[in-house]
């Protein structure tokens, strides 16, 4: 059996086909909007769950 990722106390589920399955990554906010600034709010590290399914990458930054 799968293992629900869960989110916000929330088990997640694909946005875009409904799948139950991620693999987890960290990840960091894209800081070419602003390439002149390296603030610390600009390279805040999230985590971010791809669908197995799909590929849709679901980004959190707390
Ligand atoms: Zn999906």
């Amino acid at each position: 059996m799968a293992k629900d990722s869960i989110v916000n106390g929330k088990k997640l589920k694909c946005l875009i086909c409904g799948y139950k399955e991620f693999e987890k990554i960290n990840t960091k906010l894209n800081k070419k909007w602003l390439p002149a600034l390296d603030l610390e709010l600009f390279s805040r590290r999230g985590i971010a769950y791809i669908s197995k399914n799909c590929g849709f990458k679901h980004e959190f930054f707390k």
